[in-house]
């Protein structure tokens, strides 16, 4: 576990990915997504959401056992949900801690400890959002969110003083990221509530209820909080009835204005929709088709939208997402000019299978598998279409290089590489020493779509020969060259470089040989 939890932790800093960073710095109060592609991958295991859930109470044995307790109203109703009131007096009945067993003893611990902290600073706390939805999906998630009734980030440096955790404070949003020594992270808000001055533009949220917290949140599913104090410890609070739209296998937004309010939700519904196998609620879909069909997305500041793909195309299998996306004309938003014609579909759907060998064959090589979704779906369009998408998602520097060279370094390289005829290995090696991994997994997923498959395995070859050969040095250096005579100037890099080759074809394999080498050049 404490492996998983290390490899979750993001490299910069107090451990947020870069993505959490492009939420922080675009003032995402609410959200900490996961999308680095190897944290997100770790979370998707299993398609489909098929074992539910460990509480079986139908609605109407609920509405039974509860008919003696008081009635809450929830602050809103959510779309379509039916006997709200009744979903809202769930919150009143004892759930037993059974939840939170099926976290790791050491996190159950921790749950624990920190709920008694909570009792002895007179707070309420709570686990809240996607890693309560995944409890009952039987999901693994461990990025914990927890929120506080009472001050969020005070709460936050005393558990960071008692545990010795890195601590990143948000002041602003009155939020907290604590990295543990273990390498476990755990976010903390102060509840809240927010409002929207003007749709898709951030809202301005102050300290509420932890139901005023719940009524804010995007879908259903991911509005259920299990609370942690002693006394509540495994209380569960679903007011919105999330956990019957889990059984129902159903994403539904909480109010009509959802997708109004915030955008960035038309595309987590799909995101949630692909990865667990559910579908829309009919009104939460026609709002959802409806909100697409306007240009609020064009709102979303370039950090937000990059966000939102990127955490898109860090899914396991971002195809079908992408497929959406393109029924429902969502790509526009990346550019309308992008090209997405029959053989760019191939390409994209073809990635999946390039990743899998690549990483099969060659597991140390760190991918950015968005970046290569990224590369696939605008492979075919111009550069200038490229160049406009780049700006809009505010790529950083090293991806949007890869972004804008992959594809026609893809189209080049590859004909040569698959033409009848032999190729030396030096030239596959000069072919393809400036693409970056994700163009090589491109490459390898071009020739994959062509539905002719010959020539694939030779194709695989070559990747594996360059593979090997590009770590490949010579022994001699400039150094060497100098003391063998040579004049400074331009051909140090010639002649280093057709040794290189040398070394590359076999042509020389010991440092004799490669002055003998050199020698020959010189006098001849
Ligand atoms: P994932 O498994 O992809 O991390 P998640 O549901 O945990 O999904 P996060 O982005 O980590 O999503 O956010 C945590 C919680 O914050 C969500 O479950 C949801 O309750 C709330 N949230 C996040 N983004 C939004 C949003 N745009 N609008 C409303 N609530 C949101
Ligand atoms: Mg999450």
């Amino acid at each position: 576990m404490a492996l998983e939890m290390r490899r979750n932790q993001g490299k910069n800093g107090i451990g947020l990915s870069n993505y959490d960073r492009v939420c922080r710095t675009d003032d995402r109060p609410w959200q900490r997504p996961s999308g680095s592609p190897s944290a997100t991958n770790s979370k998707n295991r299993g398609d489909q959401a098929s074992e539910l859930l460990l509480d079986k109470t139908s609605p109407a044995t609920v509405r039974k056992r509860d008919s003696k307790q008081k009635i809450n109203s929830p602050p809103h109703g959510c779309l379509g949900c039916r006997g709200i009131a009744t979903m809202w007096t769930m919150k009143n009945q004892p759930v037993p801690g059974r939840l939170i067993q099926r976290l790791p003893k050491k996190i159950q611990r921790l749950l624990r400890q920190v709920g008694a902290l909570a009792d002895e600073q007179g707070v309420a706390l709570y686990l809240v959002g996607g890693v309560v939805r995944d409890l009952l999906l039987k999901r693994e998630n461990w990025d914990l969110d927890l929120t506080v009734e009472g001050d969020g980030v005070a709460f936050a440096r005393l558990v960071a003083d008692r545990y010795k955790a890195g601590l990143a404070v948000f002041e602003r949003f009155a939020t907290a990221r604590l990295v543990f020594p273990d390498g476990l992270k755990v976010d903390i808000a102060t509840t809240r509530q927010e409002s929207y001055a003007q749709p898709a533009v951030l809202p301005t949220v102050q300290p509420a209820s932890i139901e005023a917290d719940l009524s804010r949140r995007d879908f259903t599913i991911n509005a259920i909080a299990v609370q942690l104090n002693q006394r509540q410890f495994g209380r569960l609070l679903d007011p919105y009835g999330g956990r019957r739209d889990l059984r129902e296998r159903t994403i539904r937004v909480l109010h009509a204005g959802s997708f109004q309010d915030d955008p960035t939700r038309i595309f987590r519904a799909i995101r949630f929709e692909q990865r667990f196998g559910f579908r829309l609620e009919r009104t939460t879909s026609r709002l959802l088709v409806q909100a697409a069909s306007t240009n609020l997305i064009q709102r979303l500041s370039g950090p937000r939208l990059q966000n939102e793909i990127l955490l898109l195309l860090a899914e396991r299998d971002p195809v079908r997402a992408l497929v959406r996306l393109g029924q429902l004309k969502l790509l526009r938003f990346l550019h309308r000019g992008l090209c997405y014609r029959k053989d760019v579909k191939r390409t994209v759907t073809a990635v999946p299978k390039a990743l899998t060998w690549w990483v099969s064959r060659f597991p140390d090589s760190a991918i950015d598998r968005p970046i290569v979704y990224l590369m696939a779906l605008s492979s075919e369009s111009s550069p200038s279409v490229v160049a406009t998408m780049i700006r809009r998602l505010v790529l950083s520097r090293e991806q949007a290089k890869k972004v804008s060279t992959g594809a026609s370094l893809v189209d080049r390289a590859l004909k040569s590489l698959t033409k009848e005829g032999t190729v030396r290995p030096s030239q596959v090696y000069r072919l393809l020493e400036d693409f970056s991994d994700e163009a090589l997994v491109l490459l390898l997923a071009k020739k994959l779509s062509k539905q002719q498959g010959v020539r694939l395995s030779l194709l695989r070859r070559h990747l594996t020969a360059y593979m090997k050969n590009r770590t490949m040095k010579t022994a001699l250096t400039g150094r060497d060259l100098q003391a063998m005579g040579l004049q400074m100037g331009p051909q140090y890099k010639t002649i280093l470089g057709k040794l290189l080759d040398a070394r590359i074809d076999g042509m020389v394999t010991t440092e004799a040989e490669e002055r003998a080498f050199v020698q020959e050049r010189l006098t001849g």
